[in-house]
């Protein structure tokens, strides 16, 4: 049994960003590579933003991308006593102190710090007060950060970073109104859920060195940091609206199957030699943090359809038909009937070869998710003129004595097709739109198969007339 554990720390934001779906993905590999733990801390204590939907927004996130977490979720909110227990420690033991500096005081230092082109980085003037002389009046507490020497960081994606104390303020860790600051928080939290390898993206990584202050202040174990690059957009800009879907929600809205989205996400920073497209189970059998990469991860919108294209062929009909069911339902749709279920899943060894995301999928699963008398598209009514209803007539009989295996059909139709002098698109073309209704389905073979014979022609006469 390993002993990494890792963590998500999300704040509710009311949707779940793709960039934290990825740092989420990476710390649940890690953990699964490992044979270790991924926790899920929500860090609620903004409680003017709160709201429980946007916690549901990250736990539906995480639950269509299949990361479960072990353990209970954490609420950091609910922790709040235990982060204030340890800034009172912190004071105890004169490794943090209370300040009774205002705001306007703060205003001052810095104002006066400006004119006389010194750093305005404050530094409170009650750092080394005697307790005896403090006033009776609202007060912070501050970390007391070495004011020399340097903040080096060891990191696994980022090699060693270093800071110059001087440029690290006394940071706040309890605010006058008794609540933790957010540095506070995830250290304490991150010690006490026993986290041993903090993933996290890189906009963190300044909050590293500040972050390791209170670890050693409290004589804790420093996890190992792992700061991964962003994702940028297409064009090399920060990912945004601009670029396309933000949200995860909206890729499962979009038809997206989650093992496509977990295989790209997890090639944006990462890679194990020139593998783009590979199974979960390979996923979890490879990655590694030596495997991320320092620079940041443009968004390839092809490349994910691509691979969900790959996912799709080789996922199992069953998980097919849930993940489609789900998708019908994220999409707002209509859920199949039992019959159009069946259907599909007789269809799905045509279809899922040749469909990108789900919607594709259906579209061209039309002739199973129909039922007669289709409705032909442009393309297809086009098809259906009197030379070619004229074809469609000659071959319904010699489909009534036909054996209706594949080779039986191809044959069939091959010979009846020269006999006709048509070429066979000619022939397949009216077929198509009279077994479909549309111009893009599977192939004629597949539709006559999996439909079977009576259906077929009864397709047929619905757009030829009654057989005489
Ligand atoms: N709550 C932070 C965020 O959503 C993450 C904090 C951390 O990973 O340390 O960005």
């Amino acid at each position: 049994m390993s002993s990494v554990v890792t963590r998500i720390a999300p704040s509710p934001t009311g949707f779940m960003h793709i960039g934290t779906a990825r740092t989420a993905l990476f710390n649940w590999l890690y953990a699964r590579a490992t044979g270790g733990q991924f926790l899920l801390r929500i860090e609620d204590t903004d409680r003017a933003r709160y709201a429980p939907e946007a916690v549901d927004a990250i736990l539906q996130g995480m639950s269509w991308l299949g990361l479960d977490h072990d353990g209970d979720v954490v609420s950091q909110f609910e922790r709040v006593p235990r982060h204030r227990e340890v800034a009172l420690t912190l004071l105890e033991t004169g490794m943090a102190y209370k300040c009774f500096a205002t705001q306007d005081d703060i205003a001052a230092f810095r104002e006066a710090a400006r004119a006389a082109g010194t750093s305005t980085l404050y530094r409170s003037p009650w750092r080394d007060t005697d307790p005896a002389t403090h006033p009776d009046a609202p007060f912070v507490i501050r970390i007391k950060a070495p004011q020399d020497g340097q903040a080096v960081i060891e990191d696994a994606v980022q090699g060693r970073v270093t800071w110059a104390n001087e440029t690290l303020d006394d940071m706040i860790l309890l605010r006058s109104d008794g609540t933790p600051t957010y540095m506070l928080a995830v250290v304490v939290d991150d010690h006490d859920m026993g986290v041993t390898h903090v993933i996290r993206g890189d906009d963190h990584l300044s909050n590293a060195p500040r972050q390791a202050l209170i670890y050693r202040a409290m004589g804790w174990p420093l996890p190992v940091h792992a700061h991964i690059p962003l994702i940028l957009g297409p064009d090399g800009k920060k990912l945004s609206k601009r670029h396309g879907a933000t949200g995860v929600e909206e890729y499962k809205k979009m038809g997206y199957p989650a093992a496509g989205m977990r295989n790209y996400m997890a090639r944006l920073g990462w890679s194990h030699g020139d593998d783009e497209f590979f199974t979960d189970a390979q996923a979890r059998e490879w990655f590694d943090l030596d495997g991320i990469t320092k620079s940041a991860a443009r968004f390839d919108f092809k490349k994910l359809e691509h691979l969900s294209g790959q996912h799709i062929a080789v996922a199992s009909d069953a998980d097919l038909l849930d993940e489609i069911a789900a998708f019908l339902d994220a999409a707002g749709a209509d859920p199949l009937t039992d019959q159009q279920k069946n259907g599909l899943g007789r269809a799905l060894y045509c279809l899922k070869d040749r469909a990108k995301i789900f919607p594709e999928l259906l579209e061209k699963a039309h002739f199973v998710l129909s039922s007669r008398p289709f409705e032909p598209d442009e393309k297809s009514a086009k098809a259906l003129n009197s030379v070619s209803i004229g074809i469609l007539k000659d071959l319904t009989p010699q489909l009534q004595n036909a054996s209706w295996t594949r080779s039986d059909l191809e044959e069939l139709l091959t010979t009846f097709a020269e006999s006709k002098e048509l070429s066979f698109g000619k022939l397949a073309q009216p077929l198509r739109a009279a077994l479909a209704g549309r111009a893009i389905s599977p192939s004629v073979y597949d539709m006559m198969l999996v439909i079977g014979q009576a259906e077929t022609l009864d397709r047929l006469t619905d757009v030829t007339g009654a057989p005489q």
